[in-house]
């Protein structure tokens, strides 16, 4: 039997707080418990957010709260030919499309239709939907508009893929959510629209790169924050058209502050690096987040 594979995956743009302490811990306890293999994944795509010294202090933390990961850590800024061969897939596909409009030119567009944009989709984050006028220019006019020098994304063609894909999307969830947010869950990708594969500025995006990764590390379960849940109809998506293996998914809840919000990377309160400044110990972090203390071996 395959040994099940459990991954943390951080964004090096701040330091770690107690809701990364949970979901980091959580998914050593799950890998612990099933017999399973834990590994660390630098989500630093963001290559203008992303810092080195955060990375450092992210790894001296979870060392620090008792974690063992199996070693060389996946970088994602070390794999963007990875992201581009899977890039290549989906646009030899006819997939995707090269997407010209800036943040500017998207509001611009949404403000002018009939009703000043009151009535536009917007994704479950409230983002509104791409125009996507641009996903019906011609070979020759996208050839001409990337050799002028124009800059562009790719963005999924959503109606396209979805129809590619097929009926009966869905992903297992182990989550402790709501009914309709465990067992089988139906993906709806189309909530998000023309979702941004590539950006402007580097090769991929989140949803691509956490795909193509999560494959080559051959992740069996996410286990990640509730704040992802709707995300996972994307990558779904984006695993049936690459040929993906699922992995099976489970949100947990969020550690919320005293003031009910999700914790933030800009609040230094709930930094673990000020928690054990403060005197903390890993297993005063374990009980602040409803865990057991980790034990080793
Ligand atoms: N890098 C993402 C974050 O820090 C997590 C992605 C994931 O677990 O799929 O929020």
């Amino acid at each position: 039997m395959t040994r099940p594979v459990f991954r943390f995956a951080p964004s090096p743009n701040g330091e770690l707080h107690l809701g990364h302490a949970y979901s980091a811990m959580l998914n050593h306890q799950l890998a612990r418990e099933a017999g399973g293999r834990f590994l660390l994944r630098i989500e630093d795509i963001d290559i203008g957010r992303c810092r080195r010294e955060y990375e450092d202090a992210i790894l001296r933390d979870l060392a620090w709260l008792g974690l063992e990961w199996e070693e060389p850590v996946r970088r994602q800024s070390d794999h963007f030919e990875d992201y581009a061969e899977a890039l290549d897939r989906l646009i030899d596909a006819g997939l995707v499309y090269p997407a010209f409009m800036s943040r500017g030119e998207i509001r611009a567009f949404i403000a002018g239709t009939d009703d000043g944009g009151a009535s536009w989709p917007r994704d479950p984050d409230g983002a509104a939907h791409y125009p996507g006028e641009d996903r019906h220019l011609s070979t020759a006019e996208r050839r001409a508009r990337i050799s002028a020098g124009e800059p562009y994304s790719w963005r999924i063609d959503m109606m396209a893929a979805v129809a590619h894909a097929g009926a009966g999307l869905s992903w297992r969830e182990e989550g402790s959510g709501p009914q309709e947010e465990c067992g089988l869950v139906a993906a709806d990708p189309a909530a998000w629209g023309d979702v941004i594969v590539a950006r402007r500025d580097v090769p991929t995006s989140y949803h691509l790169a956490v795909v193509v990764d999560d494959a080559i590390q051959g992740i069996t379960h996410v286990v990640r924050g509730r704040d992802l849940f709707q995300a996972t109809a994307v990558q779904r998506l984006i695993q049936e058209l690459l040929g993906l293996t699922p992995p099976t998914y489970l949100h947990h809840d969020l550690i919320l502050g005293d003031d009910g919000r999700k914790l933030s990377k800009s609040r230094r309160d709930t930094a673990i690096s000020v928690l054990r400044e403060a005197g903390a110990q890993p297993g005063d972090i374990a009980r602040m987040v409803g865990l057991r203390q980790l034990t080793s071996g």
